[in-house]
């Protein structure tokens, strides 16, 4: 399914299988994640992608070739593809641990082709192996939602009673592991939407309302995974004293100005970025034992398009997943 430009629907396309290069592996991919970044890609929020571009940074699938001096995986090993695909391994923030951070990373499904396909080809160093037990759609949505829900989590230090703006396939996958550390959830949905709040406590979630309304008590840290930039000041008035407040998207609707008291008291107002493959490796370890089981909405890969639109109606209960082979 290719993207010829921003604001246009995909289009299904023959072309020839990529061949692995050096240190790539060639993947059958047999399920890939949709993720509100595509969206944002899609409908030309995020600046330069690649084009003709293949979306899908939440691949599953087999190796069915290996390139020069790519080991880390053998053909038929099942393997997950994220966002971060590249990095330069040698700047400041590569140096520092950060390589979420690097200056010159590249990302899949935006500057280097993706899973909306039948094969993809991927830097085996940022390939993950996917935990057994997990069937490929289950899995596909740990690779975004997931890793990105969860380095969120870790900003929120030890926060006990958590904020989750937006409960859609990354908060139903933190909700999870939120609960398994012993917190509390507080779940906001967008007005009125029963459906969601009740799927949030059924994982879990001791309260769940509209993001509009107050929590029934204060909050210790919240996290924004809607793209809805009124929902900063909203949160930021949820949380207690020293609270924090992570905004997981990237790309958001402009923030509205708000009063410094609702930043007083030492309350923090920060983004997260990307991931690390510390991050991934953490979290791939950290699911099956929990366990995290996700919900998937499938679609088959030739309707990639009413995937996006029912994300973007909000009409997927859990994650969208491609179902490839
Ligand atoms: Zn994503
Ligand atoms: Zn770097």
């Amino acid at each position: 399914m290719i993207m010829e430009a921003p604001e246009k629907t995909l289009r299904a396309a023959e072309a020839p299988a990529p061949e692995a290069g050096s240190g790539q592996i060639l993947i059958r991919v047999r399920a890939c994640g949709v993720c509100r970044t595509d969206l944002h890609i899609v409908d030309g929020e995020l600046p330069d992608p690649k084009l003709p571009l293949i979306l899908g940074h939440q691949i599953v699938g087999v190796v069915e070739e290996t390139g020069d001096g790519a080991e880390r995986f053998a053909l038929g090993n099942r393997v997950g593809v994220p966002w971060l695909g590249y990095t330069d391994g040698t700047c400041r923030y590569c140096r520092s641990g950060r390589e979420n951070l690097c200056e010159d990373a590249r990302f899949t499904g935006y500057q280097i082709d993706g899973g909306y396909a039948e094969y993809a080809v991927a830097d085996h160093r940022f390939c993950f192996p996917i935990p057994d037990g997990y069937p490929d759609l289950q899995a596909a949505p740990l690779l975004c939602a997931g890793l990105i829900g969860y380095r969120s989590l870790r900003m929120t230090g030890d926060a006990e009673r958590l904020g989750l703006y937006g409960f859609g396939a990354a908060a139903h996958i933190v909700a999870q592991v939120a609960r398994h550390q012993g917190r509390r959830v507080f779940a906001f949905t967008s007005t009125g939407d029963i459906e969601a709040q009740s799927f949030a406590r059924k994982l879990g979630a001791v309260w769940a309302g509209d993001s509009e309304q107050p929590p029934p008590e204060q909050l210790d840290a919240a996290i924004i995974f809607a793209p809805v930039g009124s929902l900063v000041p909203a949160a930021l008035r949820a949380v207690a004293r020293g609270g924090v407040v992570v905004c997981a998207g990237i790309h958001m609707s402009d923030i509205p100005s708000f009063p410094y008291e609702l930043l007083w008291e030492e309350r923090s107002l920060r983004s997260v970025a990307n991931l690390t493959r510390r991050d991934g490796e953490e979290f791939l370890a950290l699911a099956p034992e929990i366990p995290v089981r996700t919900e998937v909405t499938p679609f088959a890969l030739d309707n990639a398009n009413g995937a996006l639109g029912d994300l973007r109606d909000g009409n997927i209960r859990g994650a969208a997943v491609l179902v490839v082979g």
